[in-house]
């Protein structure tokens, strides 16, 4: 990817992927400010779409492979949709997700408590590094048809 390397990324997007120990690859920082810009959980095939359609066609292999460096990296998330789809968010301060059943739209849930139900770790055979919880129901939008 090396040949990918160009002058026109961003300065902060640069030394973002600088500080996670990254070079910052045209790929790289344009599926980071993509996040920026959008927001919310994606998965890799919808990041291609949204590339296609602001008019960059990264091959899906380097798409996949740029979402992984990034979660490496730590400036991506993996959230855990428990629906067999990777979906990447920016990462931010520790939450879980609520899955909406019906229409699949997965929103952010503020933990209020450090003590999440259901993820007591003197449980869990080993060290815990992360604990995610999946709200699965309906969403308000949903709810109300
Ligand atoms: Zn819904
Ligand atoms: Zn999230």
């Amino acid at each position: 990817m090396d040949a990918e390397r160009a002058g026109n990324v961003a300065q902060d997007t640069a030394t973002a992927l600088r500080e996670a120990g990254l070079r910052a690859t045209r790929p790289r920082a344009l599926i980071l400010e993509l996040f920026r810009e959008m927001r919310g959980h994606h998965s890799a095939d919808g990041l291609v779409a949204q590339l296609n359609e602001r008019g960059h066609r990264l091959p899906r292999a380097s798409v996949y492979g740029v979402v992984e460096a990034l979660t490496r990296g730590g400036l991506l998330s993996i959230a855990h949709a428990g629906s067999g789809r990777t979906l990447y968010e920016l990462t931010t301060v520790p939450h879980s997700h609520f899955l909406c059943v019906t229409c699949g739209e997965l929103t952010d849930v503020v933990c209020t408590s450090s003590s999440i139900p259901c993820a007591d770790d003197t449980s869990v055979p080993g060290r815990v590094l992360e604990a995610q919880v999946i709200f699965r129901g309906i969403c308000r939008d949903c709810d109300e048809t």
